[in-house]
């Protein structure tokens, strides 16, 4: 990399056009400054209410252009992002004036179905994991829509349809191969850089870029047990105390979720649905289908629903991306907290939030936690505290860019009315919108982690040059 390309002392990217051609030659990626064509699209991420400028986006195609990405930004003093599938709401993969890995073109995907492993290059997506890996009847513990990246979701935890049987997307992370703020390229697993791989495990990107995961991969489908359940959004307060307990008697096969929301009006949702206020019980068995069918028919036979979408689901992989359309082209605004137990009074005031939802893309999502997600100790991975049994996320979304401040000042005073709920506490760093004293939340999530992640943290970043993420900061 030539020595001569200069940054502004800001931080943020200062280059010629000469030093951009430069550049342009050393990397295998294209690069994007502003003004080029493609830069708009490519420095744009999932959230719309995120609207950063970077001052130069390498599209990262290998190792070699990461390394020589974080020489770039480490020699020359640049604010860097590291952009894996460019989901998080607070828009942790892009900075503006600084320099942007974008690592999306790095989205291979090698499966061992000998040894049910899953190799997958740091930009990949879940829905490009779950190609490969159902072909051969596997799985890897995701999210629950296709469009997110593994990057990101993994090394923040990662909740899906599977963590209640195999845990978070983190637990199943066998090794990675991590490039350090130094550019060197090294492996970290339970026996090699055993801290960095206990750090990676729920502390988020702050510890260098990972370029390759391997994970295990469980036995899924391709066809599962599963529910997906549309009730009138005002039968919620009824329901959720039958669907809590459920939830809780329904065995650690079951991963289940219930969900406050407006399906659209579009003509492809089944006509019962089209524009409706829902209270939605979604559930999903982890095994067998025929095994499963009769706990998952218990879910689908709550209440009197407006319509049962379950036997309209093929796959799992459909199940996957059957809300990616519905969640996509928002301007979002998210906060969680976890809750020790789901209590009557609990469920009253999630229904009066429902009921005063400020707009139909507005979510409330309550997904079962425990099982082996629990069965983890606390001190095993970064992730911190996995004893509460219930998640409250209040997912602030809008099509409509003049209703966004009015939705996140919803989702605020929500997540802190929440916290007055006896047994409420923590935060899902995945699902968190930035806002400041951001530092609280992650000193809460991380509790008696924090201290050896800052330890992590100062031996392999002491200069913080990963620090747009939810930043630990160096001793
Ligand atoms: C529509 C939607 C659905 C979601 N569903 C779920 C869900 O079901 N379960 C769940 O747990 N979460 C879910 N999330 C939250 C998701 O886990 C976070 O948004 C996560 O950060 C997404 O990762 P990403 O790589 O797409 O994001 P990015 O914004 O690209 O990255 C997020 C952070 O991770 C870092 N990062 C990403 N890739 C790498 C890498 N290879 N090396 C080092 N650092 C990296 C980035 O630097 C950044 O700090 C959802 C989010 C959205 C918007």
């Amino acid at each position: 990399m030539s020595a001569s390309v200069t940054a502004v002392p800001s931080g943020t990217v200062g280059f010629s056009d000469e030093q951009l051609a430069e550049l342009g030659m050393s990397f295998r990626g294209p690069i994007y400054a502003p003004g080029d064509p493609g830069y708009d699209e490519c420095r744009s991420v999932e959230n719309l209410a995120i609207d950063r400028h970077p001052g130069l986006i390498i599209r990262c195609s290998g190792e070699a252009d990461v390394i020589d990405g974080v020489a770039l930004a480490r020699d020359h003093g640049l604010l860097l992002a590291v952009r894996g599938g460019g989901h998080h709401v607070a828009g942790h993969g892009t900075v503006d004036g600084g320099l942007v890995l974008d690592m999306r073109d790095m989205n291979g995907v090698w499966v061992d179905p000998v040894n049910k492993t899953v190799r997958v290059q740091g930009g990949a997506t879940w829905g490009q994991v779950d190609r490969e890996a159902q072909v051969f009847g596997l799985a890897v513990p995701g999210g629950v829509v296709s469009t997110t990246g593994v990057g990101g979701l993994t090394l923040g935890g990662g909740i899906g349809w599977l963590h209640r049987k195999w845990g978070l997307s983190c637990d199943n992370l066998i090794s990675a191969q991590v490039v350090l703020a130094t550019g060197e390229l090294v492996n970290a697993n339970a026996d090699e850089h055993p801290d960095l791989f206990w750090a990676i495990r729920g502390g988020g990107g702050n510890f260098g870029v990972v370029v390759d995961f391997t994970f295990h991969a469980r036995e899924v489908g391709p066809e599962v047990a599963l529910a997906a359940v549309f009730h009138e959004a005002s039968a919620g307060a009824e329901l959720m105390p039958l669907w809590r307990d459920l939830a809780l008697r329904a065995g650690d096969d079951v991963t289940t979720r219930a969900l406050y929301w407006s399906m659209p009006p579009a003509p492809d949702l089944p006509p019962p649905v089209q524009g409706k206020d829902v209270f939605i019980v979604a559930a999903m068995y982890a095994g067998d289908k025929q095994d499963g069918q009769g706990i998952i028919d218990e879910f689908r036979s709550l209440g009197d629903p407006l319509f049962d979408m379950s036997e309209h689901v093929p796959s799992y992989r459909a199940f996957q991306a059957g809300f990616d359309p519905l969640v996509t082209n928002l301007y979002s605004y998210w906060k969680s907290t976890y809750l020790d137990e789901l209590t009557d009074d609990a469920i009253a005031f999630i229904h009066e939030r429902a009921m005063s939802r400020p707009d139909p893309s507005v979510l409330i999502h309550v997904p079962i936690m425990g099982g082996a997600t629990a069965a983890v100790p606390a001190d095993a991975t970064a992730f911190g505290d996995r004893s509460a049994p219930f998640m409250l996320s209040f997912d602030g979304g809008t099509y409509d860019r003049e209703k966004y401040d009015k939705v996140r000042r919803w989702v605020r005073e929500s997540i802190d009315a929440a916290g007055r709920i006896e047994g409420a506490g923590g935060a899902y760093l995945n699902f968190s919108g930035d806002e400041p004293g951001e530092e609280r939340v992650i000193r809460q999530q991380f509790g008696a982690n924090l201290e050896r992640l800052k330890a992590v943290k100062t031996q392999y970043d002491p200069g913080n040059l990963f620090r747009i993420n939810n930043n630990i900061t160096p001793n």
